[in-house]
């Protein structure tokens, strides 16, 4: 089946009791055992809930794994997956990472003996000379957030794999629909459920995917183990967002496009970062793992004031932190997205005062232009 079929059909979408055309929210907590010595599969929703449980197979399926974990939030998938290391255990990370990441690994994991070294990359180079002994797990983004730097997964898979250390890919800005992470011989897939999947800007989620048998049993130790389970109406609303996923980024990467096209010729813009451009460095290696550039761009104005104005005088898009809704969103990645990050780390990653975020959303491109023209205009 293709992906479009697959986001509708993944064979949990009807109530097998009632045949309702949507899996029932399980507002429950706990469930009647039918017998003293019960082995049902549902005995406590934090272990397992069965609203839960269809969006778990309906991740797993998309990103073509065998088992899905669904997380309170996208840091606590992440979070999750980084707590199956112990003391002493060292970590790789491509260097501009998600911020939260950034902090959970640089304030958090640091105080546990999880030691974590960032690296450029897009050098896969780099990735193998960062590799120590010790090192047991490889955390990427591709494209990264949010200069969309491209790393090659099949190349670092390799390395890894030849290191023996875990492969744990963010696939947040290009969702499965686009990009599935697996396929290139990632162990873990993580995602902010939060974005591109809920794709409506009214849910918190995370998700996790694994082929492996082993690794599964330790993720799931972890999320019920620690508990940071998503819970059954955001479930719902999570699959109910899933189900139009391929056509809100076909439209929003069609947009995004355009508006990069659009950018990279205005005098006023320095510089555009999308993977759909020629000029982006690594645009070959994406699209050769992906189906698509996306629909997340940046650019860069002179500095902050030109941004403040810009900004104020913009009516369209939504300014917020967040990305992948069905409204465009422009974020502030210095304030925003990065603001955990210190002033020296972010420079060095060209995440500077005159940078924005813009993802696209589902309004017509020609509104957005006219938009971004008047407000440019003013600068
Ligand atoms: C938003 C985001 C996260 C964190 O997800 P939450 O749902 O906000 O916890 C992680 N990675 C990326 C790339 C994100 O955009």
């Amino acid at each position: 089946m293709k992906f479009q079929t697959k986001a509708l059909h993944t064979g949990v979408e009807v109530d097998p009791i009632t045949g309702a055309s949507s899996v029932p929210i399980y507002q429950a907590s706990t469930f009647h055992q039918e017998e003293f010595d019960s082995t049902q599969e549902f005995d406590y929703a934090r272990s397992g809930n069965p609203t839960r449980k269809a969006l778990e197979h309906i991740i797993a399926e998309l990103e073509g794994a065998n088992y899905g974990f669904a997380f309170a939030s996208g840091m606590a998938a992440i979070t999750g997956v980084l707590l199956t290391l112990s003391s002493g255990s060292h970590v790789v990370a491509c260097e501009d990472i998600y911020g939260g990441s950034f902090r959970a690994l640089t304030r958090v994991f640091s105080r546990l003996g999880i030691q974590t070294a960032f690296v450029d990359a897009s050098d896969l180079d780099k990735i193998d000379s960062a590799i120590r002994p010790e090192t047991k797990m490889l955390l990427l983004e591709t494209p990264s957030n949010p200069t969309l730097k491209i790393i090659d997964l099949k190349g670092a898979a390799e390395i890894a794999k030849r290191k023996g250390v875990i492969t744990v890919v963010d696939n947040t800005f290009m969702s499965p629909f686009l990009q599935r992470p697996h396929e290139s011989g990632i162990d873990v897939v993580v995602h902010s459920g939060t974005k591109f999947l809920g794709g409506h800007s009214d849910v918190v989620a995370g998700l996790v995917t694994v082929r492996d048998e082993a690794l599964a049993k330790e993720i799931y130790l972890i999320q019920n183990g620690f508990g940071g389970v998503l819970g059954p109406q955001d479930c719902w609303l999570l699959m109910r967002g899933i189900k139009t996923l391929p056509v809100r980024m076909t439209q929003s990467q069609q947009t995004a496009g355009v508006l990069a096209n659009y950018l990279a010729a205005h005098p006023k813009i320095k510089k555009v970062y999308y993977p759909g451009l020629d000029e982006h460095p690594g645009g070959k290696i994406h699209l050769q793992q992906a189906d698509g550039p996306g629909a997340v761009l940046s650019f860069e104005l002179d500095d902050a004031e030109a941004v403040r104005r810009f900004v104020k005088d913009l009516q369209l898009p939504m300014f917020a932190v967040s990305l992948g809704g069905v409204e465009s969103i422009l974020s502030y990645p210095v304030k925003m997205s990065h603001a955990a990050m210190p002033e020296p780390e972010r420079l060095i990653r060209g995440i500077n005062g005159g940078l924005l975020r813009f993802s696209a959303g589902l309004e017509s491109p020609e509104d957005l232009i006219e938009d971004i023209e008047q407000a440019l205009k003013g600068i």
